[in-house]
């Protein structure tokens, strides 16, 4: 399952900075030093055994953080996510959920959750009492989100759920009602929304900055190396859907929206499976679309896990053009602005997305804040998605109405 995930990792990370730092932290002095003091190693917060920890210190938390159960102990969880708790004002991480005892208890000691706080598949549902858990962090393959937001709304807690919200819009409609059900927050982890390139790009597009928009094109592709279905969830249909769009693409899907922030009125749709591949038995290789949009502008969208890694979003204006390069990796991005001046943009460190999705979160949950990712826009791509496909098996143009339902 693992083998693909240096690649992907690469694609991902760009450089892989962060894992470099923690490395380069747990062997200093002062790493030592953080833990004798009692720095790290407090509830919630990592402690040195094999699990990774982020570059900086803990912060001291608010009386009122929010208690996160994570569910899910895999490579985005781990190396990703969890260590960027100790970068939260009041985000902890209150409980973990495991199908592997061993991990389960190797990760728990780590972060310092207690013994009557880490749960198993099965036990998910005592969940419900514990008092210290106020939301349900889940990051399992994405074909198990849509069941598993729903226990963890009827355990009455709050979900911030891993994209692609589920794998198709039905899904997503039973996981909206169970949200307003349960009277519970649901929020989609599109951690671009709080990526300092991607929100300059959004603000930079919104005033014109090269005109009027008029195409874009995307792609976010990296080769998987070999593997079935059987080795790896990202090629099982069942949990992955049709694979690069769901997985990668979606984030090509997403910077469509927010730069051109239209909805498009017709998708044409292209979709490419290898016969004799293992890794492709059940999930496509490629996938391609064209979108118009009301306005007039193009785009033109590429995903694959057959190429060479790459991940970038290119947007031409009639006076300019925007070039994001990578575009939407946990770190290095890249972003120009080219037209009547040449300009590069330094719009702050891309390592702040992860801890600010989740303070974006914890307001919502504490202060009744706005939703900037809510279960309707996870909604609305997984119809884009739909239409993508239906149009690729059809072999024809699909008109959209405005919430991105196919039209007749
Ligand atoms: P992973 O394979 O590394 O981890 C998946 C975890 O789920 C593992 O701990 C595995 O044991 C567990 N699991 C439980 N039931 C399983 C089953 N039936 N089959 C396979 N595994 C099962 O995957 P990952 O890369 O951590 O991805 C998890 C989720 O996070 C996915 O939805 C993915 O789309 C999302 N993700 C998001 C980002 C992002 O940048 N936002 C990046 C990577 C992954």
């Amino acid at each position: 399952m693992i083998e693909n995930g240096v690649t992907r990792r690469a694609f991902l990370e760009g450089g892989g900075g962060v894992t470099a730092a923690s490395l380069a932290l747990m062997a200093s002095p002062a790493a030592a030093l953080l833990v004798a003091r009692g720095v790290l190693g407090a509830v919630g917060q990592p402690m040195t055994n094999g699990v990774e920890f982020p570059a900086t210190p803990p912060r001291r938390k608010r009386s009122d953080s929010v208690g996160f159960a994570v569910v899910g102990l895999g490579d985005y969880a781990l190396k990703q996510m969890m260590p960027r708790f100790a970068q939260t004002e009041r985000a902890h991480i209150a409980a973990l959920v495991s199908g592997n005892p061993e991990k389960l208890g190797r990760v728990s000691d780590a972060y310092g959750v207690p013994k009557d706080a880490r749960y198993s598949y099965e036990s998910f549902a005592k969940i419900a009492s514990d008092k210290r858990v106020d939301a349900v962090y889940i990051v399992l393959p994405s074909g198990l989100h849509a069941d598993w937001t729903a226990k963890a709304f009827a355990a009455g807690k709050h979900v911030l759920c891993e994209k692609p919200m589920a794998l198709s819009s039905a899904e997503c409609d039973r996981m909206i009602a169970a949200s307003r059900r349960a009277n519970r927050k649901l929020m989609i982890a599109y951690r671009s929304h709080f990526e300092p390139h991607n929100l300059e790009a959004m603000e930079l597009m919104a005033r014109n900055a090269a005109g009027q928009l008029r195409v874009l094109r995307t792609e976010q592709s990296y080769r998987m190396g070999p593997t079935s279905p059987d080795d790896n969830w990202r090629v099982n249909r069942a949990l992955a859907g049709g694979g690069p769009l769901e997985d990668l693409g979606i984030y090509g899907l997403q910077a469509a929206l927010y730069l051109t922030r239209q909805m498009p009125e017709s998708i044409s749709a292209t979709s490419f499976r290898p016969t004799g591949d293992p890794r492709f038995s059940e999930i496509f290789a490629s996938v391609t679309s064209q979108w118009r949009f009301p306005s007039g502008a193009v785009a033109q969208l590429a995903t694959s896990y057959d190429s060479s890694g790459i991940n970038f979003v290119h947007v031409r204006g009639t006076t300019g053009a925007l070039i994001m390069d990578p575009a939407t990796n946990y770190s290095g991005q890249k972003m120009t602005l080219d037209g009547n001046e040449h300009r590069v943009f330094k719009s702050g460190d891309p390592d702040i997305q992860f801890s600010r999705q989740l303070d974006h979160f914890v307001d919502a949950i504490r202060d009744g804040a706005r939703i900037r990712t809510p279960g309707e826009m996870g909604l609305r791509d997984l119809r884009l998605i739909e239409a993508i496909y239906v149009s690729a098996a059809a072999g024809r143009t699909v008109k959209l109405n405005s919430d991105g339902t196919m039209r007749g």
